[in-house]
């Protein structure tokens, strides 16, 4: 289809609308064969996403190979494994008044055209993953990839025409005024990551066509440290899930939460694991990424001075490199407790043990990921009874979203829906009740 200039939001949606309507989008073998596509897409041109996510965010390779690219494939190859599986109608119980011969079911009908709204931290998997659970639910889509994250941006918007179906699935870049427009249009469903300011946009937005919505966003994730950990394997699994991509993650562990003698005890082995994991220089570490913006780096470095430092604390702004950087002895009240970090920056708050970090919690809005490390049966359990949390980490922060079979969102202000695996078929559909009386 030839167009005089980019095509506006309103006709990207009624052609979409058009598409659905003829059915074309559902058939199982569609779905599949989109899949396949895009999975073709994704292992095709690993060079042109790995210098994208390197241009935007600085990251090396194999992190955008793990937690990018084959992230995403690895989610293709679930999805397509278990899809016949998932969209099985389920069977269910009539009651006897209806008769022995009456039979009812659940069916799962896609919605139509859905909108997928990406931030710039995962800037592939976090618009495409969303994509791949629409697409296998038998939706048209928009993606609208985030325009902080330009290169990924661009090279998505110029591939994924190329692999998918043009009359199903669509690519809206830009910023603001175009969100703005998108979300002006009727979707069936908006399913939008990023934070809690825009996601109240996105939901009144949504609201006035009575549009569902999934809202992943973000907050402060805390990780607990007991007394009784081997605190070297601990600190060698925050500062990974910290910062890998210099802490731009929305599951990355926020703060500690730990007791007085354990927190000088963790401050040594922090200092050791940073040192293991990106050497005594991390600015020359071909392994550690890069501030998304000159904003985001100010807004960081204005942080730096909430606690002591006990390793990093500096900075580049040429070349938007924040060391990874611990702090200690820092208030409840310090400006870095106020916001989510969403960078490199790990402050260690004390309590008194348990209680006091249960409560410190709860005090908080509900986070999109809590972590504890303990030994205590007994400890861990009153974490997962006590608290809510989007998801639940013991032991090893980051991991449990790499879990196909795990639902992962927030609940409370880090969002409302999940996704993942089965957990989008779910988003991405309905489930029609069918009753049958011959
Ligand atoms: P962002 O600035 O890229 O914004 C996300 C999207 O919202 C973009 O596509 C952008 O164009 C659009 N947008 C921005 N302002 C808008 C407006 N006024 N009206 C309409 N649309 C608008 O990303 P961000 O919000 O900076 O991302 C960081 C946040 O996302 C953090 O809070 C993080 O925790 C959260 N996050 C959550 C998840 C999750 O899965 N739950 C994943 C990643 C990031």
């Amino acid at each position: 289809m030839n167009h005089p200039g980019p095509e506006q939001p309103a006709d990207v949606v009624a052609r979409l609308r058009a598409t659905f309507r003829t059915g074309r989008t559902k058939p199982v073998e569609w779905r599949t064969a989109q899949l396949h596509r895009l999975r073709a897409l994704l292992t095709e041109n690993g060079p042109d996403l790995e210098a994208a996510l390197h241009a935007d965010l600085g990251k090396s390779a194999a992190e955008a190979q793990r937690t990018e690219i084959g992230f995403t494939v690895r989610e293709i190859d679930h999805t397509l494994d278990h899809l016949a599986d998932w969209l099985r109608p389920e069977p269910a119980p009539v009651p006897a008044h209806l008769g022995a011969d009456a039979t009812a079911w659940t069916q799962y009908d896609p919605l139509g055209v859905v909108l997928v709204v990406a931030p710039w931290n995962y800037p592939a998997q976090l618009l495409l993953a969303p994509v791949v659970g629409a697409l296998a639910a038998g939706n048209a889509v928009v993606a609208k990839p985030s325009e902080l994250a330009p290169a990924t941006s661009s090279v998505l918007a110029r591939l994924l025409p190329r692999y998918l179906d043009t009359e199903a699935v669509a690519v809206v870049e830009g910023g603001v005024p175009e969100t703005t427009a998108l979300l002006a249009e009727r979707f069936d469903h908006v399913f939008y990551t990023g934070n809690g300011t825009v996601g109240r946009i996105v939901m009144r937005a949504a609201a006035e066509h009575l549009t569902p919505v999934t809202l992943e966003l973000g907050g402060k994730s805390p990780a607990f440290v007991d007394r009784d950990v081997d605190l070297d394997v601990v600190a060698a699994r925050l500062a990974g899930g910290k910062f890998l991509n210099a802490g731009q993650t929305c599951v990355a562990p926020d703060y500690v939460l730990t007791d007085p003698e354990t927190a000088a005890a963790l401050e040594p082995a922090l200092v050791r694991a940073v040192e293991g994991l990106y050497g005594t220089d991390p600015a020359r570490s071909a392994e550690y990424a890069r501030i998304v913006n000159e904003r985001h780096y100010d807004r960081l470095t204005g942080l730096l001075d909430s606690g002591r430092v006990v390793v990093g604390g500096t900075g580049d702004r040429s070349e938007k490199y924040i060391a990874p950087t611990v702090l200690a002895d820092v208030a409840p009240e310090a400006p870095v407790m106020r916001e989510e970090i969403f960078g490199p920056i790990l402050p260690i708050v004390t309590v008194s043990g348990p209680d006091e970090a249960i409560d410190f919690v709860n005090d908080r809005d509900k986070p999109l990921a809590l972590y504890v490390f303990s030994e205590s049966d007994a400890t861990r359990e009153r974490f997962a009874a006590e608290t809510s949390s989007g998801g639940l980490g013991h032991g090893l922060p980051l991991a449990h979203l790499t879990v196909s079979d795990l639902p992962f969102g927030g609940v409370g202000e880090s969002g409302m829906g999940n996704y993942h695996g089965r957990y989008s078929i779910e988003t991405f559909s309905h489930r029609k009740a069918v009753l049958k009386k011959p």
